[in-house]
């Protein structure tokens, strides 16, 4: 079987390379403390290291994944290696959980390669688990690195941040997670609002955005139904009424943006739009003649002014469903 490896992001290229140049240069410390924000890929990173100690081969530092050691991990079964995580239904890691890892630290290794315990988030410990994780932290065992990962800087106890080397892990500048994104989810149109609401972390990004996709096809198809009078009006308009309007609108606007621009350039529908559904656009092209599409795409443009306005936002809904349906084919049998 083939073994994955990790995702690795761009932005952490310099993290990577101070904590490939501290053990080169056997400077490697007994814990680190890894601290970045959310949904900037933290977790993957601090994996990325814990596979990269655990391997028996690695190549250029990073874990070669055919080892015994990471064929192990893989297939979540590494003696070497124990994760310390929240609980299911539980707000903070346990004094039970630190023990074992007291125990743990006491067995004898399995493969060559280093013993790693990764824990996170440290600031969701209770207090005699901090404590009980200090005395590992004052006593290091013998090629074991203890991997700690955490959100906020300023919850963790200052002796347990003074018995770790600090890694920090720096956030994505807006270009590089912008182009990032756009290499994970070529369909995205609005990657830069995204961001945005994501607060500029990239991973959160990609999770509203996939959910976007489908929002959006779902969207398509019901407009489409609506135009074809296989579903009234008023009830897509229900099922659409707590959407954001701007984002619905953004969509149909540029849906007629792409069907316009294609046809008097003669230009291929996926260059010019990037999120072009195939089929949702055929579609709607074969249902909006051609002398209507221009029109239909100002009406719209129109309710823009609405949207802040509207005071039901059902009827805003409804009025440009009634748009498109006025301007359909089926509309004049
Ligand atoms: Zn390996």
């Amino acid at each position: 079987m083939k073994t994955s490896t990790n995702p690795e992001y761009p932005w952490h290229e310099t993290s990577w390379d101070k904590f490939t140049t501290a053990r080169s240069q056997d400077h490697l410390p007994h814990a680190l403390l890894l601290v970045g924000a959310d949904g900037t890929g933290k977790l993957d990173f601090a994996k990325k290291i814990a596979t990269s100690l655990l391997c028996t081969a690695p190549v250029n530092n990073k874990a070669c994944q055919n080892c015994q050691s990471c064929k192990t991990y893989h297939a979540n079964a590494n003696p070497d290696f124990m994760q310390i995580e929240l609980l299911e239904d539980k707000q903070q890691i346990s004094v039970d959980q630190i023990r074992q890892l007291s125990e743990f630290i006491n067995y004898t290794r399995s493969f060559q390669g280093y013993r790693v315990i990764m824990i996170n988030p440290i600031e969701r410990m209770n207090q005699n688990a901090a404590n009980s994780l200090l005395k590992s932290l004052e006593e290091p065992a013998d090629n074991t690195v203890i991997i700690l990962v955490a959100t906020n800087l300023g919850k963790i106890l200052p002796t347990i941040k003074s018995r770790c080397q600090l890694l920090t892990l720096t956030t994505p500048e807006k270009n590089q997670a912008l182009s990032w994104l756009k290499s994970q989810s070529p369909e995205l149109t609005q990657a830069e609002e995204l961001l945005d609401m994501a607060n500029g972390q990239p991973l959160t990004a990609l999770a509203i955005s996939d959910e976007e996709i489908q929002s959006k096809e779902e969207f398509g198809n019901q407009l489409l139904a609506s135009c074809l009078k296989q579903k009234p009006i008023t009830e897509v308009a229900k099922n659409w009424e707590k959407f954001d309007p701007q984002t619905l609108l953004n969509w149909q606007i540029r849906w007629l943006q792409t069907l316009i621009k294609s046809r008097v350039t003669s230009t291929q529908k996926s260059e010019i739009n990037q999120g072009y559904n195939s089929e949702i656009l055929s579609k709607l092209e074969r249902i909006i003649p051609d002398q209507k599409q221009w029109d239909l795409y100002q009406q719209l443009i129109a309710q823009k002014q609405y949207i802040h306005t509207s005071v039901n936002s059902l009827i805003f809904v409804e009025n440009m469903l009634l748009l498109w349906l006025q301007a359909s084919s089926t509309n004049e049998s």
